[in-house]
């Protein structure tokens, strides 16, 4: 059983790092997900429970309902999932620190609960104490706070941050109840404390990611994400199960440092991510000067067919429209016609981390062909025309030139620097973080309105006419 937890161990190793670069990413998570089953088969024979009519029947339940979920979502809503998903592991690191307390404590003629066939060694269970308490404090408000990301993905929720009252308050008494657990007496649980702490750390995880929104999203997710897997390295601490420690370190360690690149591109602090809300600031000066300026089919035509230097940048319409493909067809076509054409890729666009490198990827766009936002706005002077697919915040100017935005600082593309913008979007929608954009009634912009794989389609049938 061992060598199948170290066989597990070293694939979630290989398989992760395969996951770190996009050509590799898809074996990467094929050896995971084996993985996965084999350490389920090694925890399986370890317990003794092949004969298990309750394990089996949840293996299969569990996995008909993951493979019906995962082929019927659209990829509009992969973020969700990813969300709701970092919530599950959550919530189950918090079940089984709780079942663990239950199944070893027992109460006693003073209505207290003392701690059953454990070693009597105060240190260990100090120690058992307090990685149960940390397992359910962190699982617990994974778990709330992946539900409100969901909501807010799915926009069952404002994406905007909310104002909520008592947040302090509510830490502080998952702490309180945190310390009388611990405290109590290194060989007794008392178990209203634990459920104490089970209700407010749940309460926590809702009010502390409810004031999040708009362009700090990205971090939580990743936060979230990180700490599902710190919750399942301390659950694993619990049960006593190694193979559980080093996945869930794996997963806590990763998302972490996700989670810094993502501060890094949002040039945010995480501390600022949360505890401030986001909006804080009003969007007072970013008022648009000019309407739009509208552009036929053919007009664009006649830009894109002049262009030399081109920059595509997707953003989250063009997974709405489901616009790669179109997009991909389109670029052949102006290379075909001389063009030199790159795809820029925001690090925060989309809706979840790496959303756009995937789409591109299925549309098999080149990765030698995807420039990062650095490279791209060292080069943007020299650019013909940049296309905007569906991007609205992170090409908004007011990051860079307007100190009244809530979201002034954040890296963009400064594609306002190019010689034309061309943007594609259906009307004038804002993005995610509900600002204004100026960019779109700049001098040097034209607008194609229209859903963005129609257009590009349009734009793909021109080029084609024009070659026959
Ligand atoms: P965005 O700011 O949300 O803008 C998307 C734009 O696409 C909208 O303005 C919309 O305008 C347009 N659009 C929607 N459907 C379309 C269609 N069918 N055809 C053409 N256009 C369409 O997207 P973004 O620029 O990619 O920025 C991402 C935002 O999401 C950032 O604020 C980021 O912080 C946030 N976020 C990112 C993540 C992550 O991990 N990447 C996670 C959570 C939140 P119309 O309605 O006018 O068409």
């Amino acid at each position: 059983m061992s060598y199948l937890y170290l066989l597990a161990s070293l694939m979630f190793i290989i398989g992760l790092k395969e996951l770190g670069a996009a050509p590799t990413a898809r074996r990467g998570n094929t050896i995971s997900a084996v993985a996965m089953g084999i350490a389920i088969l090694g925890t399986v024979i370890e317990h003794h429970l092949l004969n298990s009519v309750q394990i089996l029947s949840a293996l299969l339940l569990g996995s008909v309902i993951g493979i019906v979920w995962a082929n019927r979502v659209k990829m509009t809503g992969m973020p969700q999932l990813v969300a709701i998903l970092n919530g599950f592991g959550g919530l189950a690191s918090m079940i089984v620190g709780w079942a663990e307390m239950e199944e070893v404590a027992h109460y006693n003629w003073l209505g207290y609960i003392t701690l059953n066939n454990l070693p009597c060694s105060h240190l260990f269970n100090y120690f058992l104490l307090s990685v149960t308490t940390a397992t359910v404090f962190i699982g617990a408000i994974t778990f709330s706070g992946s539900l409100i990301a969901f909501g807010k993905l799915a926009g069952w929720l404002p994406t905007r941050g909310l104002q909520v009252p008592c947040k302090f308050l509510t830490l502080l008494a998952s702490f309180g109840f945190a310390l009388i657990f611990i405290k109590c007496s290194p060989a007794m649980v008392y178990l209203p404390a634990l459920y104490g702490l089970i209700v407010f750390s749940l309460i926590v995880g809702a009010l502390y990611i409810l004031p999040i929104g708009g362009g700090d999203m990205p971090v939580v997710i990743s936060l979230l994400n990180s700490l599902s897997g710190l919750a399942a390295a301390c659950a694993g601490f619990v049960i006593g199960n190694v193979l559980l420690i080093v996945a869930g370190s794996l997963v806590g360690a990763s998302g972490l440092i996700l989670t810094l690149v993502m501060c890094k591109s949002m040039n945010r602090s995480l501390l600022k991510v949360l505890f401030h809300q986001f909006g804080e600031k009003k969007d007072v000066s970013n008022r648009q000067e000019r309407e739009p300026r509208a552009i036929s089919l053919d007009d664009a035509y006649y830009l894109l067919e002049a262009g030399q230097k081109i920059f595509v940048v997707p953003g989250y319409g063009m997974a709405v429209a489901q616009a790669q493909h179109a997009i991909k067809a389109l670029s052949d076509l102006l290379e075909e016609n001389g063009a030199d054409v790159h795809y820029v890729v925001h690090p925060v666009a989309g809706r979840m981390p790496g959303h756009m490198n995937v789409l591109l990827a299925e549309a098999n766009v080149s990765y030698d062909k995807v420039v990062d936002m650095e490279s791209a706005n060292r080069e943007m002077d020299q650019i013909d025309v940049a296309i905007i697919i569906g991007a609205n915040d992170i090409v908004n100017p007011a990051a860079r030139e307007n100190p009244g935005s809530p979201i002034y600082g954040m890296p963009v593309i400064e594609v306002s620097r190019a010689r034309t913008v061309l943007a594609l979007k259906r009307g004038s929608g804002r993005g995610f973080s509900g600002l204004e954009n100026a960019l779109f009634s700049q001098e040097n912009t034209v607008m194609l309105y229209g859903d963005a794989k129609e257009t590009l389609t349009q734009l793909v049938g021109a080029f084609r006419n024009a070659s026959n």
